[in-house]
């Protein structure tokens, strides 16, 4: 029988299982504060549980978390890049980067990711499974441990589509900003997106304080079919009037992703249509120069290009900011690293 993945479990949830295995309730709480506050790794270490508990326990449920594979550490930023594998063997990697505001983590929610856009290594070899709520927070855990100081924010922006693993993303959000535990504040959380419309739809719903950040990467359906196939399925003028409503229901401003390629959408004239597609919305873009992908063709935009670009928006009404490019000498962007280690792996099998 497939034992309990109890880390991805909720107060209530926990609430039943003890109920179930005849323990009082107040057990539930004790036992999240050793996986979410305190952060323990394994049931022997809850020492305030009698040990017929932690045996039941181990019998019924088990821990998953996360064990490092790898660790890069940026000699420029430190900025720190982990592989990490799963309980059942598979590797996903994570972004620790270090801001004057705190530190923040990238961490993936998918292993591999089928949104298939062209720019992006994460997705050249598909999806395998989405991940577990649990193994979503033992990123931060273990991250923060390794590190040891505190992760004041997460971005969801590694490999995977969050919306494509959408009840485990939302369970997590609501773990990771459990007072009992880690007690992340929502506003210090972004979820990224390639625009699944429904699903915004949905979060709209959750009644979150997160910061939903939309990877728009094109003016119009034209270009944004050439490099992200999800347009074919939602036009921008769907996506875009979802994230009008998302803003108007949640209060939240909506950040939209733009990588900048050289000479396919980066032109003056992209710009202005992006203007007048976003002026009037409660928004702000992010500029990206796109990471160079080997196995694509795709280059970034020079750097006045990029200012040139930032300086129509921003004088005309869409606030706009370049993101600051962190672990360069690292491998640190978009499943890169991820890819190179498999790569490797494959060649030593061979
Ligand atoms: N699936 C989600 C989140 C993961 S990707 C999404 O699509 O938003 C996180 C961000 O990195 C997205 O904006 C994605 O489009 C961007 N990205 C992927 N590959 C990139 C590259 N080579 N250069 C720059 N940004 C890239």
């Amino acid at each position: 029988m497939e034992k309990i993945d109890i880390k991805s479990m909720n107060i209530n949830e926990l609430e039943d299982l003890l109920k179930e295995l005849g323990e009082p309730k107040f057990r539930a709480k004790q036992i999240f504060d050793w996986l979410h506050a305190k952060q323990v790794d394994s049931f022997e270490e809850m020492t305030n549980l009698s040990k017929g508990l932690r045996e039941k326990l181990s019998e019924t449920a088990s821990i998953n978390g996360v064990e490092m594979v790898r660790k890069l550490v940026s000699q420029i930023d430190g900025t720190r890049k982990y592989l990490f594998a799963l309980s059942d063997g598979a590797i996903i990697e994570s972004v620790l980067m270090k801001y004057e505001h705190g530190n923040t983590v990238c961490i993936s929610t998918q292993v591999g990711c089928r949104m298939g856009c062209k720019f992006c290594a994460s997705t050249l070899d598909g999806v395998e499974r989405g991940l577990t709520a649990g193994e979503m927070l033992s990123q931060i855990y273990a991250i923060q441990k390794d590190c040891g100081e505190r992760v004041h924010g997460t971005v969801l922006m590694g490999s995977g589509e969050p919306l494509d693993n959408y009840d485990n993303v939302v369970k997590f959000l609501r773990l990771i900003n459990d007072p009992k535990g880690q007690n992340m504040g929502q506003r210090h959380i972004t979820l990224s997106t390639c625009g699944l419309v429904e699903k915004i739809y949905d979060l709209a719903e959750e009644d979150l304080q997160i910061t939903l950040a939309v990877s728009l990467h094109a003016p119009n359906d034209g270009i944004r079919t050439q490099t992200m196939p999800i347009a074919k399925v939602y036009s921008m003028d769907r996506l875009l009037q979802a994230c009008r409503d998302y803003a108007d229901k949640t209060k939240r401003r909506i950040t939209f992703e733009y990588a900048l390629i050289h000479g396919v959408n980066d032109g003056d004239e992209h710009a202005w249509e992006l203007v007048k597609k976003l002026r009037d919305m409660l928004c702000h873009i992010n500029l990206i120069p796109v990471n160079d992908v080997k196995e694509r063709n795709y280059v970034k935009s020079t750097a006045e290009r990029v200012k040139r670009f930032a300086s129509i928006l921003n004088e005309n009404g869409v606030e706009t900011t370049v993101r600051r490019k962190l672990g360069s000498d690292i491998d640190a962007a978009c499943g890169q690293l991820r890819r190179s280690h498999m790569k490797n792996e494959q060649k030593t099998e061979e």
